[in-house]
């Protein structure tokens, strides 16, 4: 980080001349120097270069007014104005403040004013980088010889060999020396909480408005077990959203506790709508726990938010509401939520602590934030014991965990503090509205179909946009008003063939055949549905990524309507069985695929699988345990009723759990086998369409097996 910004004073021999001097001296401890045109220039130059690390200026031909300007871009950047003796300096309170330094301009003494420069730097980034990574950096740059694990030794034992030099060119050096054993100890520890790994925990509870925040080396896949094991002892209830992640079932199996489920509602198009009001009630909860074998009052809730799609609840509300005194928001897609106003009540760690109950949220880090893969974080409000918990959190945590993981999220929650992470969060926002509404433009444009995005007539403005119940596009109907509220950065995009309400058009273009057209192109969807696509304009997106995939979908669309064919508009498919595609041509595929989805009619049956839950006959634990013992047996999956599963079965997409461990299809909760079956049945049609289905083994003869409990 070395490029200083040199705003030049109007040419008088007095000024030039120093400044000429102190150009010669930057370069000297090199620095590298450039010269913007005007103020206008110089924030852009600001705004797209994070290495600019200080501002050269005329305190007499530049306001202040620019100071706040760049003040506002990034409010530790060092400034350094020029005056003379005649300058006037009267500097108010908030310009005190600033990183603003005064010098003046006087002949010989460019060497002095550079070296200060230079300290000022290094304060700045001593200042800007946080307590882990400072020390880690630290450390890798004294380079001490070690005795410790790992075995590698900093990569020198990689360039023992040819394929460890190769792999070591690869990573580059200091990923390999920055990768160190948990025996150095001035960097502290993870698992004790001790030395620079407190402070990196103490900086990112501030960061998030936590009371306490831990930091979790293997995904919230961990945090959320860790959570849970603390939260709810063996024998005990939990409210489980049935729309959780599979980490959760993976809880339910470890522990033995029992399961009742908040369900949420779903639309035609295969988006979850989020649970509604109705289910957080005392009365909805007592009829459950009526119902459930051993169910006594729910004791910790787990809640998805956001959702995959992108939908976020209203906190408040279900924190003031649901009556248990452990409310965890499993919130791994919306690590962001604190750095942005829109997301404010819509948040684990919004508000204030609520009296009698303490509130978790996991988030992972690494999914929309700038952090290696497995970074997450837990964050906590309210009374708990620490020993304890840390006790579930040591269980789970390895005993050398990756340090290179564990400064990447401290630096993810370094780089949205201040006004530069302001900035970084509302552009991923603004980005993603822009491209909602140049698809909308493209859309009126267009003669004859185009995509359409699924989000609220009216988008002027960035907001969380409300699901309300006088509103038609969301397609779920009764809601409840101001309870469930659409991010704009998760951007689902709609094909032609059905509408809101599940009716299926003459003819459609199924999803899928688009996400195969971008992929080839480079352009990866986060998921895809039936007739819908899901894009996340995480903060990585920049106007280049959201053009290219504005173009894939345009050109999509060119040569679909020429109706090209499949060889050479989807040669990767094609080439999974050019005698299948041979001659086919991309609108008798899509016609193709769209006819079995009406022949099934693919909507109503989504809606009804998810209609009623299959019923639960033992535990996930108790059915782990069983298949532990061996007590399991493979069964086709048209076998299913009347079994009882090993596993969770979870279709992807949508990737939410049909049926859980322990769980039994039943003639009342048949419809749930038929949507898997009518799933298998489409996928088998056309090569390269096959439907992923986990907790179901696909054989070579294309027969998909699952796992059902043996009574012995
Ligand atoms: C991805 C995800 C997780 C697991 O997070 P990892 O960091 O991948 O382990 C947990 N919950 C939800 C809702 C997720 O989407």
């Amino acid at each position: 980080m070395n490029i200083i910004a040199i705003m030049q004073p109007m040419g008088v021999y007095y000024k030039d001349e120093p400044m000429r001097e102190l150009d010669v001296a930057l370069t000297g401890l090199g620095f590298k120097l450039i010269y913007p045109q005007d103020s206008a220039d110089l924030l852009k130059l600001i705004e797209h270069n994070a290495r600019i690390c200080g501002v050269i200026f005329d305190w007499d031909q530049l306001s202040m007014e620019l100071c706040t300007e760049i003040n506002d871009l990034n409010e530790y950047l060092p400034l350094y104005a020029f005056i003379n003796t005649t300058s006037s300096m009267d500097v108010s309170l908030n310009e005190m403040r600033m990183a603003l330094y005064f010098f003046e301009y006087t002949l010989d003494a460019a060497e002095d004013i550079a070296q200060r420069i230079r300290q000022y730097t290094d304060e700045y980034i001593d200042a800007i980088t946080p307590p882990l990574t400072k020390a880690l950096f630290t450390y890798v740059k004294e380079g001490k010889y070690t005795f410790c694990t790992p075995g590698h030794m900093a990569g020198t034992a990689f360039l023992k060999s040819p394929v460890g030099t190769l792999f070591y060119d690869f990573f580059g050096a200091n990923t390999l020396k920055a990768d160190v054993s948990i025996s150095v100890t001035e960097l502290g520890s993870l698992l004790d909480h001790t030395g620079p790994h407190l402070e990196a925990e103490e900086y990112i509870a501030r960061t998030f408005n936590a009371e306490q925040s831990y930091m979790v080396t293997n995904g919230t896949s961990t945090a959320n077990k860790i959570v849970g094991m603390y939260s709810a002892p063996a024998g005990s209830t939990v409210l489980i959203d049935r729309n959780c992640h599979k980490s959760l079932a993976h809880l339910l199996m470890m522990t033995n506790i029992v399961p009742i489920y908040l369900r949420p509602v779903r639309n035609a198009y295969g988006i979850l709508g989020g649970i509604p009001q109705r289910e957080f009630s005392r009365e909805s909860i007592a009829l459950k726990i009526a119902q459930t074998a051993n169910a006594s009052w729910p004791v910790h809730a787990v809640i998805t938010n956001s959702t995959y799609d992108g939908l976020l609840y209203n906190t408040d509300y279900i924190k003031q509401t649901l009556d248990v005194p452990s409310i965890h928001f499993d919130s791994a897609w919306v690590p962001y939520t604190n750095f942005h106003p829109i997301y404010a009540g819509k948040s684990g760690m919004s508000g204030e602590r609520i009296p009698g109950k303490v509130i978790y949220e996991t988030q992972s880090t690494h999914k929309l934030l700038a952090a290696f893969s497995q970074a997450s974080m837990i964050h906590i409000k309210g009374d708990y014991n620490e020993g304890t918990f840390n006790e579930a959190y040591m269980m789970h945590t390895t005993t050398s965990p990756n340090y290179s993981i564990v400064a990447s999220m401290e630096t993810a929650a370094a780089m949205l503090r201040g006004n530069p992470g302001r900035r970084l969060i509302t552009r991923s926002v603004e980005r993603a509205l822009h491209f909602r509404k140049e698809v909308m433009r493209l859309r009126e444009e267009s003669d004859g179909w185009f995509f359409d995005i699924w989000q609220p007539e009216e988008i002027d403005e960035a907001e969380c946009w409300p699901l309300n119940p006088d509103d038609n596009w969301h397609g779920f109907g009764e809601t409840d008003r101001d309870h469930i509220f659409l991010d704009p950065i998760k951007v689902t995009i709609l094909t032609p063939g059905m509408d809101e309400k599940g009716a299926l058009a003459k003819t459609g273009i199924p999803a899928a055949l688009v996400a195969k057209f971008l992929d080839e192109r480079g352009v990866v969807v986060e998921k895809t549905g039936p007739y819908n696509l899901l894009f996340l304009f995480s903060i990585g997106i920049d106007k280049t990524k959201a053009m290219s995939l504005l173009r894939g979908l345009t050109e999509f669309k060119r040569s679909f309507d020429l109706n090209l064919r499949v060889g050479n508009m989807l040669p990767d498919l094609y080439a999974e069985d050019p005698d299948f595609y041979r001659n086919m041509r991309i609108q008798d595929l899509a016609q193709g695929i769209h006819r079995l989805m009406q022949q099934h009619d693919l909507p109503r049956l989504m809606l009804r699988a998810f209609d009623t839950l299959p019923e639960m006959k033992m535990t996930p634990y108790e059915m782990f345990q069983h298949q532990v013992r061996g007590n399991v047996e493979t069964c086709e999956l048209d076998q299913l009723i009347g079994k009882v599963s090993a596993t969770m079965i979870l279709p992807y997409p949508p990737g939410v759990p049909v049926v859980m461990p322990g769980e039994m299809i039943t003639e009342e909760s048949r419809a749930v086998l038929e949507f898997l079956l009518m799933l298998c049945s489409i996928g088998s049609h056309y090569p390269g369409f096959e439907t992923d289905i986990h907790g179901a083994k696909l054989t070579e003869e294309g027969r998909y097996l699952v796992s059902v409990f043996k009574p012995s």
